[in-house]
């Protein structure tokens, strides 16, 4: 029997061994040591931002970004219905509420088209994400957000070193939120970063990832209610190990997208849709090399298929106005979102890991074709 492909292997051999071992020797492994500041400044220099606050994991960092930018109840941000719960979850839990815009069919992020329709007296925000491999068209959002006067959130989390018209992904927001899982293009195991060029933000995100102690005040006097979201010196060190290998890996993930690219090809004249090599301001990054199946039966077999191959593959995201926590909530009642509801349904995606060796890549497509 072959052995399994999983959907997802990290990369981890570079300096990663070399620089967590110095946290152990040195002793430095809670979040106050020197990789901190190093990946800090490295990965904010890196995407061109003046301020880098690194925390626990990018969900942690929207909490903090929602509560930095007090949006709070009665507000509004506007989200695409097809992304990760995690942007739906930090506006919901601040007491804000989500409104949701469908999504381009070919490039599967927000249909910026749709998003001004949805622009209220209540909206504070446009949270944009960039999904699986290509950015939002964000001069159009930029363009709202001016003329409504609204900040604009960047999750970026799936974006680490693609580019929107030649400018780094995560530079566009008010404030910007990366991710370091294992299936992102660098890693700590767990963690993420907030991105911001506004001072003052970045030390409100800063005591609001340190349970809001006063950085000059006296110990343990506090007048605001924040979390426990610090990176640990161990987690920054296996980024800055990451971060030295950041090209490399882009160009690995372009040339594994490349590779399937054109040996899937055929599979559009049965129906089904690859993503999109490029669109007129970016090339794919191929974050995950996502298939949307012409049919739901079609999505099921080819995905047992390889299932029963032992290759490993993911749904995509299920859409926000579906998901039962939120129907239980109340929430987006009688919405549709006929674009959201297709990928959704009909998406999934293949192996895409930095660890992904071009023979088991073969495999894969050997299954499919
Ligand atoms: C991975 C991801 C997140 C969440 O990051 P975690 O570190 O897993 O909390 C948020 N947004 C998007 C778009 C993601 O892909």
């Amino acid at each position: 029997m072959s052995k399994p492909i999983p959907v997802n292997t990290p990369l981890l051999n570079g300096n990663e061994l070399k620089y967590v071992t110095e946290c152990i020797k040195t002793g430095w492994i809670s979040s106050e040591g020197p990789f901190i500041s190093k990946f800090e400044v490295g990965f904010s220099n890196y995407i061109g931002m003046q301020h880098g606050i690194a925390v626990s994991n990018g969900s942690a960092a929207l909490d903090i970004a929602i509560k930095a930018l007090n949006i709070t109840k009665g507000d509004e941000v506007i989200i695409p219905a097809f992304t990760i719960i995690s942007p739906a979850q930090s506006i919901i839990t601040a007491g804000a509420l989500p409104v949701l815009v469908d999504s381009d069919s070919l490039t599967w992020n927000i249909d910026i088209t749709q998003i001004e329709a949805k622009i209220t007296s209540r909206t504070r925000a446009i949270l944009v994400v960039h999904i699986y491999g290509l950015p939002v068209d964000m001069d159009p959002v930029i363009e709202l957000a001016k003329k409504y006067n609204l900040k604009i959130i960047e999750d970026a989390a799936e974006m680490h070193g693609q580019t929107y018209k030649g400018k780094m992904c995560g530079s566009f927001g008010d404030i910007s939120i990366f991710s370091f899982y294992p299936n992102k293009h660098i890693t700590t195991g767990e963690g993420g970063m907030l991105l911001t060029n506004n001072v003052e933000l970045a030390e409100r995100c800063r005591k609001l990832r340190n349970l809001c102690f006063e950085p000059n005040g006296p110990r343990f006097i506090h007048h605001e209610i924040g979390w426990n979201y610090r990176m640990t010196n161990l987690q920054a060190a296996l980024g800055l190990a990451q971060l030295e290998q950041i090209d490399h890996f882009i160009k690995k993930k372009r040339a594994m997208g490349a590779f399937y690219q054109a040996a899937l090809s055929s599979l559009r004249t049965r129906g089904y849709q690859l993503p999109l090599e490029k669109t007129d301001f970016s090339e794919n990054i191929y974050w995950v090399f996502g298939l949307v199946s012409p049919s739901i039966e079609e999505k099921n077999r080819i995905v047992d298929l390889l299932t029963a191959s032992k290759i490993g593959t993911r749904p995509f995201f299920w859409c926000m106005h579906e998901q039962p926590v939120f129907q239980k909530m109340g929430l987006f009642k009688n919405e549709s979102y006929p674009v959201a509801e297709r990928l959704a349904r009909n998406g999934f995606y293949l192996p895409s890991g930095l660890g992904l060796s071009n023979e088991d890549q073969k495999v894969v497509i050997k299954c499919i074709n």
